[in-house]
């Protein structure tokens, strides 16, 4: 099949990219570089079956005629990361709504499936544990941009299950928990490539609040099969699925099990919410996806481990780096890395 994926130079996009390929399907991919990476598909240049359009979605020119020549759209595309959220609320609420109209329009037009990649962030401040996909949603006030990044996806939510029963349009949603792994960056708020990035450099780890705030992360691996599944599955369209992890663990203790694999001598600071993000500023106290709806769907479940995830998010990060001379610390596993990663600084030593 040949699939499109909107964002597929993101994070997730890009390892979906690579799913898909493995998988013997052809992909194009239309990214507009502002939160995914050239870097992160450039490998993937000059491969048959693969081709990329550095451009918008809200550029329907070329969103129409992709949509035309494809089998079937994978919807990432988005605003994303808490901290983009609060700094840039205008550009996410924008980015995220009017995407999805505009996929969603090109879409209906050649009557291609779409699946939409939605948040666990929907369920706001729900205290359910664990969050089912039919739970009613709470949001806080208007006056904190913060639900700005639910609100929207909401109407992502809305606009896809509209078109599928108003118009008969295949679309499914997923709704994604912490998903984490090589490629994800620090820079727009996440917290694993920000604990194993300030464990690299012997930086202070910065844990918000009292680090008791849990969470389940889902490595993207695991989640980019989920993704394909729903996606190939005829019984998904018209539906909600959570997507994610079901081991929890506190933030608290995820600083430290950073510190374990990078054996950093990084101290572990708290910093509270009001200088880490904006005055008033409400986190989730814990996100747990109830996933028997997929697994009774696809038996799909979550197969990494955190620690391994970590160690694949530290070795990426490694070869990341611009040099070995930014860390501060010369770990053992950096030698057991030696010949296998890419790394200009310990190379020029
Ligand atoms: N967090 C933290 N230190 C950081 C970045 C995030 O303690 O440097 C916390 C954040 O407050 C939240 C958790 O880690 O409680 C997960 O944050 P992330 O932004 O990765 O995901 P989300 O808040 O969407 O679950």
């Amino acid at each position: 099949m040949h699939f499109l994926i909107t964002g597929g130079a993101g994070f997730i996009g890009s390892h979906l990219a690579e799913h898909l390929l493995t998988e013997g399907h052809q992909v194009t991919v239309i990214d507009d570089l502002s939160t995914g990476r050239w870097e992160n598909i450039a490998h993937l240049r000059g491969h048959p079956r693969f081709r990329f359009a550095i451009d918008t979605i809200l550029n329907e020119i070329v969103l129409d005629r992709l949509a035309s020549e494809c089998d079937a759209i994978f919807h990432l595309a988005a605003a994303v990361g808490v901290d983009l959220i609060v700094r840039r609320p205008t550009y996410t609420i924008e980015t995220n709504v009017a995407g999805t109209e505009a996929v969603l329009r090109v879409a209906a037009r050649y009557r291609v499936p779409v699946l939409i990649t939605s948040t666990s962030e929907v369920y706001g401040k729900g205290a359910r544990v664990p969050f089912s996909e039919d739970d009613d949603v709470v949001l806080g006030p208007t006056c904190r941009s913060r639900w700005s990044y639910a609100a929207s996806k909401m109407v992502d939510e809305f606009l896809g299950l509209a078109y599928h029963r108003e118009r008969g349009l295949p679309v499914v949603i997923a709704r994604l928990f912490n998903t984490v792994g090589p490629r994800q960056t620090g820079r727009y708020g996440m917290v694993v490539p920000r604990f194993v990035g300030q464990a690299l450099r012997g930086e202070p780890i910065t844990v918000y609040g009292d680090g008791q705030q849990s969470r389940c992360f889902c490595d993207v691996a695991d989640v980019v099969r989920a993704l394909a599944g729903l996606m190939g599955h005829p019984e998904a369209a018209g539906r909600v699925f959570n997507v994610g992890s079901t081991d929890e663990v506190t933030i608290e203790e995820l600083a430290r099990r950073v510190k374990r694999i990078t054996e950093s001598r990084s101290p572990i600071v708290y910093v509270p919410y009001d200088e880490a993000y904006a005055p008033g500023f409400e986190d989730m106290r814990r996100r747990v996806p109830d996933i028997s709806r997929i697994q009774a769907l696809l038996g799909w479940q979550p197969t990494i481990p955190l620690d391994e995830t970590l160690v694949r998010v530290r070795d990426w990060l490694a070869r990341e780096s611009e040099g070995y001379e930014s860390f501060s610390s010369f770990p053992s596993w950096v030698k057991r890395t030696q010949g296998v990663c890419h790394w200009p600084g310990l190379r020029r030593a």
